[in-house]
């Protein structure tokens, strides 16, 4: 059995969730303690539990500690991966409803489920662009389109919004078997190449429409400053709730990188378009491929490659040392990270 001290690093979701799929995809017990215990609300909060039940099903697991506040967890896989159809809806989790990531969900569930034989289905409800997740557009548009390139195949679909505070978004994935099946292939995204183009997106849901214009115009205003004429859409996303956001992503002809800014009551709309134009700015003059949000997320999938990857990302950050650090417990994998926290790096693994 693999024990993870869950306070390790920031202590928060990401070593749960990181853990979980690597015990699925091994087929390794883990018993996992101190959860999120670097966070003010420590222990299974409504998204860490639907992830935890959400991949016990995918391998039919024992499972000792799954309740809303638990800090310890056992985790058996009994059965090998099953592909099928699934529904998972955060807002079970707890009663009163939740806003918990539906990305984060499925970024637990998809590596084992492409690797298990046969296509999947899965629908999540909860929410789809809430603050410290990566909102729906980031998976659609950065997050699987990369993933394509380790052979991992699958497809978003976005039937609802979900935004904080009562979430209740629904989004279907379809997911294919890896095409390089038992293990992922390798990537080499060092060099981001010839900058091909900067997309954007300003969308609202049951707010009036001017927000979105105000964002799209002070996100034009300050990228064509900087010499960037993207195409920026205005869209109202179906939802039950309220919500606004700016999101761009930035395609080069070796990767794709995403930067958003969710709206928040008082906050004006040219402070979104802002905070988004900034995040890529900031990206763009570093030269590396990757965003600080994909390289973190990039780990797990690395570490089922077959063979030496590599990648260059804006900023080395606490969730991506994390994340090596409980790989490299399941795994002999070594990675090798040049650069320091908060600044621009590379990373290189291999078995
Ligand atoms: P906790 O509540 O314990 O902080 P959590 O489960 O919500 O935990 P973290 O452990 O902080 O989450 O992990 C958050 C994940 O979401 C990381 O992979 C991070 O890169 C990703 N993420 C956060 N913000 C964005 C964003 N704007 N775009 C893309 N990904 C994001």
């Amino acid at each position: 059995m693999i024990t993870i001290d869950g306070s390790y690093g920031e202590g928060g979701g990401q070593i749960l969730r990181t853990s979980l799929a690597l015990a699925v995809v091994t087929g390794k017990p883990l018993k996992m303690v101190n959860i999120r215990a670097g966070r003010k609300n420590p222990g299974l909060a409504a998204q860490h539990l639907t992830a935890v039940l959400a991949v016990a099903g995918v391998c039919d697991a024992h499972v000792e500690g799954a309740h809303l506040g638990s800090q310890t967890l056992t985790f058996v896989p009994r059965s090998p991966l099953q592909a099928g159809s699934y529904f998972w809806d955060v807002a079970a989790a707890r009663k009163g409803g939740s806003a918990g990531s539906t990305s984060l969900i499925l970024q637990t569930v998809l590596l084992p489920l492409a690797l298990a034989k046969g296509r999947s289905q899965i629908t999540l409800k909860g929410g789809t662009h809430v603050p410290w997740s990566p909102p729906y557009h980031f998976l659609e548009k950065v997050y699987l389109p990369t993933l394509v390139r380790l052979g991992v195949e699958a497809r978003a679909d976005i039937e609802r919004w979900g935004w904080y505070p009562i979430g209740r978004g629904s989004v279907i994935i379809q997911i294919k078997e890896a095409t390089s099946r038992p293990l992922l292939k390798p990537i080499d995204l060092n060099e981001r190449g010839e900058f091909l183009r900067l997309s954007g997106l300003s969308a609202l849901s049951n707010l009036p429409k001017h927000i979105a214009e105000r964002q799209r115009d002070r996100a034009l205003k300050v990228l064509r400053r900087e010499g960037f004429e993207p195409d920026i859409r205005i869209e109202e996303g179906k939802s039950l709730g309220r919500g606004t956001m700016v999101f761009l992503w930035a395609e080069f002809e070796n990767g794709v990188a995403g930067f958003t800014a969710l709206g928040a009551l008082g906050k004006p709309a040219e402070k979104v378009a802002e905070e988004a134009c900034q995040a890529f700015l900031e990206y763009y003059r570093s030269g590396a491929t990757l965003d600080k949000h994909l390289a973190d997320q990039l780990i797990l999938p690395l570490a089922l490659a077959d063979g030496h990857s590599t990648f260059t990302t804006c900023q080395i950050t606490q969730h991506l040392i994390t994340n090596i650090w409980v790989v490299e417990r399941f795994m002999d994998i070594d990675y090798q990270v040049e650069g320091l926290e908060g600044e621009k790096g590379r990373v290189s693994c291999g078995r």
